[in-house]
């Protein structure tokens, strides 16, 4: 290991604005609801740390709503779907915690919008996603897709003769360049293609300024949970740039191999990881220097 190793920080790394509001709300909950129950509806972020920090705390996960008999339910930040909602509206006897970042919510209502305004709604993103599900169910199932690349823009939108109507929308962590690249092929179909950008800045900023020490660093490390979309995306592009970029989940992944022939180490974390988890690595980053 070297004596010295120039540790630089992104001032964007760690929780974005929707994460915080989310895990506050479920902090708040025991305090605000003594003795009831208190569960969130999946984990309520991709983070397994702050999952187990909040469940030390009487916040516990449930995977459906069937596994709730009584007490208060968090939706997480990635919204729910519109099936869903519609259930929980049948449970009266449950206190809804709604934890939907309201820049997922924009993204949702744009797809209830169009869908019934008959476009066909194109949302860049990850099917398995439990945002883009979420999307999804707030559109026609007829008239609305989910893509991942340019490739898998269908045929049949430039088919001779035919004018589509097309909405285009992004899962809200999704790259800018591949938003851009998509719209762009978009653009010469005969039809009508409206462009909504519901990329979170939260999500380019971050991007932006973890390319940027990929670039002036000869080391990245990204932390964040190895579930967390918006972590992975982060690692990807740093490692397109900055082929030493590695993706640890906490201080313990780091290797002393990594730094062996390296003077400057760029960090950065997704939207859902906590400062606590930033400082330790930090911490260790000091010790081994
Ligand atoms: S990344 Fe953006 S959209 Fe997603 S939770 Fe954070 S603030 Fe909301």
């Amino acid at each position: 290991m070297k004596a010295k190793l120039e540790i630089k920080v992104a001032q964007t790394a760690g929780f974005c604005f929707g994460v915080h509001r989310a895990v506050n709300l479920a902090k708040e909950a025991p305090e605000k609801f003594p003795g009831q129950q208190i569960h969130t509806l999946g984990p309520i972020i991709h983070n397994p740390q702050v999952v187990i920090q909040l469940a030390a705390l009487g916040v516990r996960q449930a995977d459906s709503l069937d596994q709730i008999s009584q007490g208060v339910v968090i939706i997480r930040s990635h919204g729910i779907t519109r099936q869903l909602a519609r259930k929980l509206e049948q449970r009266p006897d449950l206190t809804v915690i709604d934890a939907t970042c309201p820049f997922v919510r924009r993204a949702q209502e744009i797809v209830a919008k169009m869908s019934a305004a008959d476009y066909q709604v194109v949302i860049i993103g990850e099917p398995d996603h439990p945002e883009v599900a979420g999307l999804i169910s707030y559109g026609e199932p007829q008239r609305t897709q989910v893509i991942s690349r340019k490739a898998d823009i269908p045929a049949a939108f430039f088919t001779k003769g035919k004018t589509p109507r097309i909405a285009l929308l992004a899962q809200t962590t999704q790259s800018q360049k591949l938003y851009n690249r998509i719209s762009l092929a978009l653009l010469p179909l005969k039809g009508e293609l409206r462009c909504f950008n519901t990329i979170c800045t939260a999500t380019s900023d971050r991007q932006s300024e973890a390319l940027e020490l990929a670039g002036s660093c000869d080391c990245m490390l990204i932390i964040g949970g190895r579930n967390s979309a918006n972590t992975n995306r982060l690692h990807e592009l740093c490692k397109e740039k900055q082929n030493a970029s590695y993706h640890i989940e906490t201080a313990a992944d780091i290797q002393n191999r990594w730094f062996a022939d390296k003077q400057t180490v760029g960090i950065s974390a997704g939207a859902s990881t906590p400062k606590w988890l930033i400082d330790e690595v930090l911490a260790q980053l000091q010790q081994l220097c």
